[in-house]
Formats: structure tokens, C-alpha cells, sequence
């Protein structure tokens, strides 16, 4: 493999992206290594994916043991996996039925899509609109773009689907005034985690809840973020007091291995009658077998509880630096999705300060130009999070230093 480096991404992959130097080759607990062997602390978690870390022992163990038995069979037959999680999952939320895919984008698009339907269906054709708020993000997909809300993210990919509205987020008295029976669904992010880790009021969850019993609308919550113990709470809303007709689940569902999920109620859910939907890979048992064992762990009072525990850790460690350094303001978010907000001295200099980090030792994320993000394992151990504020402090200090050069020389 040693032909492969960095300048193969340029030769060979699609410009989409654009990756840091280092390619990690391995993983263990809250630790990456890189191909030449040099090793990182971990506080990016794969985007919110890696809610036990790499290569946790229990994971790997059910991914090879369904791996000796069966990989896929389709959606013709059913499978093990897949219904056991299904009914491991509507124990443990609100849901009663669920629909399985690869990705959050293709989970919201299946919501989306029975939101539609269901309202075709029960109510009226005209009752289509879905509303949904500026800055929000929902998936790449031409569907889940169009609901989002970032200009970028939909420009130069027309004609987009129509009657989708978007709301300034946290807005309680624009969106009193918007929801209407016209109106199929909302769709919102507890947290908005690309936006900027923007916290929901619990107001405005509270309200959207009213209105959308008022208009006969559905709520629907993308927790593809903000579930499967984030917050410290299996989902985000079970804090807010307010209960979706659909939820969206998706990037720490398999910690790793590519599944999500549409959960509804049962009422809800009979609009995607036979035929209406489907996905080749869905519900896959490999998939399945290692997210059933993934969310038995994470959904425990030890877990759960430390991930608020490991908050304060953070959180802590990061008000340290930002005293030493002036880099920030504030902390944001929920649980172990946090964000850090730059002073404005520091305006504009997220990334600078995830490639210095990276250049120290340890990955942490943006959310934005302003907002450094960190979202580590829900597990990740006090001598590694020491370690990784350790190595964060180290870049953030180098780069106060060059700013106060920079300014008296
Ligand atoms: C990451 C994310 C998505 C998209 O998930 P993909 O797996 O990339 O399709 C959708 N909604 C939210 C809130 C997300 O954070």
C-alpha cells in the first residue's frame, strides 16, 4: 500500500473533498495512527460517528461473527438483524415501526418522503409544504439539499422539488405565523451540529410541537447528529419534553459501519405502504448485527451518564485555553457535541486551528468558520482527553504566540 499517500486523493478521487496530509491507518480506543506510525488523539470521532471509539472489542466481535454467517439476502426476505434491531430500537424511543438505510441523508428523505404521503393520503394533495430553517442540514441528496439550509450547498444543482420553506432558526414568532394547513411537516435539528452547534431552544421544539397538532402537521427530528447518546440522552428531545412523529438516526448508529434509520409511529408509518419505498442495502445484518450491539452499550445509565461527565472535563479544559490563549468566547452544544466559540479576534481561523491541532497531535472538527467542534468517543478516558486538551492547547498557544508577533513586529 505504500503507493498510496495524499497525492493520490488528487489523481484519483473526485474534488469534493479535501482532506488534511495524514492518512490514518489504524485505530484503537480514542488513538489514530497514520501511515508513518505517528499517532493522534481522537476528538472528532469521525463527525459524531465513532461513539465507541475504534475498533471497540465488542463491535468487532459482533461484525465478524455475522460476517461467518450472512452478509445480505435483500429485501425480499427479512433478517435476524435487522428485526431485532427494529424492536431493540422501538423499545427504546417513541417509534413503533422503523425503516432501515445506509445514511442520514437517505434516512431524512425517507421521512420527508412519508411526510408527503402521509398527508396526501389522510388530508389533502394541497398539503404539501414542508418547513424547515436557515442553516440547517439534512443530507446531500437533491431532496435533503433543498431542505436544508445552506445556500451553498443546493447552488448549480436546479431544478430543486418545491414547496419547502425555510424559517430563521429559534424564531418562535415567524414560525407562529408560517404554519399553516398547508404545512406537511417540519423537519429540526435539536442542535443544528454544521451550523455551528446551535442549541434549540426549548421553546421553540416545545412550539413546533403545538403548532404542528394545531395544522395537523408532522414534527419530524433529525437526530442523525444529536442521537444514539450524544447529548447523554439516547435522543436529544428526551430532554426538551417533546416527542416527534418521526425521527431520523443515523452517523453512531453502527459506530462506524454505514446504517440509519426512519423511526415512526404506527399510525404514521402506514403511509409508506408496500411498494411506496426501499433500499437494496437497508437494514443490511451486517449492518444491523453490530448497530444492535452498539446501542445496547451506548443506551446504559454508566454511558450515558458519562458522557455528561466527560462534558465537564472538556469543558473545562477548554475554558483553561481559552483564558490562556483569548482564542474564545464560549461552549456550546450538548454533551459530548460541543462547540467552541471564537473570540472575535480570532474570527474566520476555525480551520487554521484544526490543521495546528492536527499538526500537534490530536483531530478535532469545525462547524463553520468561527466554531472549532469536538464530538469524541461517548468512552473516551480522562488520560485521553488530557492528553488531547494537552496537545489543543499546545496548537492554540503556538498560533497566539505567531498572532502577537505578527502584530507587535
Ligand atoms: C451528518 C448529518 C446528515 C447527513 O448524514 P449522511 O450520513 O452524511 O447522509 C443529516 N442530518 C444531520 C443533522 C447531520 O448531522
Amino acid at each position: 500500500m505504500s503507493d498510496i499517500t495524499r497525492a493520490s486523493f488528487d489523481h484519483y478521487m473526485m474534488p469534493n473533498y479535501a482532506p488534511v496530509e495524514v492518512i490514518p491507518v489504524r485505530g484503537k480506543g480514542s488513538r489514530l495512527f497514520d501511515q508513518a506510525g505517528r499517532e493522534y488523539i481522537d476528538l472528532a470521532g469521525g463527525i459524531a460517528v465513532n461513539a465507541l471509539g475504534h475498533a471497540h472489542p465488542k463491535l468487532v466481535e459482533a461484525l465478524t461473527e455475522q460476517g461467518q454467517k450472512l452478509w445480505h439476502v435483500s429485501n425480499i426476505l427479512a433478517n435476524e438483524p435487522a428485526l431485532a434491531l427494529a424492536k431493540q430500537l422501538t423499545e427504546a424511543t417513541f417509534a413503533d415501526r422503523v425503516f432501515f438505510s445506509n445514511s442520514g441523508g437517505e434516512a431524512n428523505e425517507a421521512a420527508l418522503k412519508l411526510a408527503r404521503r402521509y398527508a396526501r393520503n389522510r388530508y389533502s394533495e394541497d398539503k404539501d409544504e414542508i418547513i424547515a430553517f436557515d442553516n440547517a442540514f439534512h443530507g446531500r441528496t437533491l431532496f435533503t439539499v433543498t431542505v436544508g439550509g445552506q445556500a451553498d450547498y443546493k447552488s448549480g444543482f436546479g431544478p430543486l422539488p418545491g414547496s419547502i420553506t425555510h424559517l430563521p432558526f429559534n424564531n418562535v414568532d415567524v414560525l407562529r405565523k408560517a404554519v399553516s394547513e398547508k404545512t406537511c411537516a417540519v423537519i429540526v435539528e435539536p442542535i443544528q451540529g454544521e451550523a455551528g452547534v446551535l442549541d434549540a431552544e426549548p421553546q421553540f421544539l416545545q412550539i413546533i410541537r403545538t403548532l404542528c397538532d394545531e395544522h395537523n402537521a408532522l414534527m419530524i427530528l433529525d437526530e442523525v447528529q444529536t442521537g444514539v447518546g450524544r447529548t447523554g440522552h439516547l435522543y436529544a428531545h428526551e430532554a426538551y419534553g417533546v416527542t416527534p412523529d418521526i425521527l431520523t438516526t443515523a452517523k453512531a448508529l453502527g459506530c462506524g459501519f454505514p446504517i440509519a434509520a426512519t423511526l415512526a409511529t404506527a399510525e404514521v408509518a402506514e403511509a409508506l405502504a408496500f411498494g411506496t419505498h426501499g433500499s437494496t442495502f437497508g437494514g443490511n445484518p451486517l449492518a444491523c448485527a453490530v448497530a444492535a450491539v452498539a446501542l445496547a452499550l451506548i443506551n446504559t445509565p454508566d454511558v450515558l451518564n458519562g458522557v455528561k461527565e466527560r462534558r465537564q472535563w472538556i469543558e473545562k479544559g477548554l475554558e483553561k485555553i481559552a483564558q490562556n490563549s483569548g482564542c474564545a468566547v464560549k461552549v456550546r452544544g450538548q454533551g459530548l457535541l460541543i462547540g467552541w466559540v471564537l473570540a472575535p479576534d480570532w474570527e474566520g481561523r476555525a480551520r487554521e486551528i484544526m490543521k495546528a491541532a492536527q499538526a500537534a497531535g490530536v483531530f478535532v472538527l469545525v462547524a463553520g468558520p468561527n466554531v472549532v467542534r469536538i464530538a469524541p468517543s461517548l468512552v473516551i478516558p480522562k488520560e485521553d482527553v488530557e492528553e488531547g486538551l494537552k496537545r489543543l492547547e499546545q496548537a492554540v498557544m503556538e498560533l497566539a504566540a505567531e498572532s502577537d508577533t505578527a502584530a507587535t513586529g
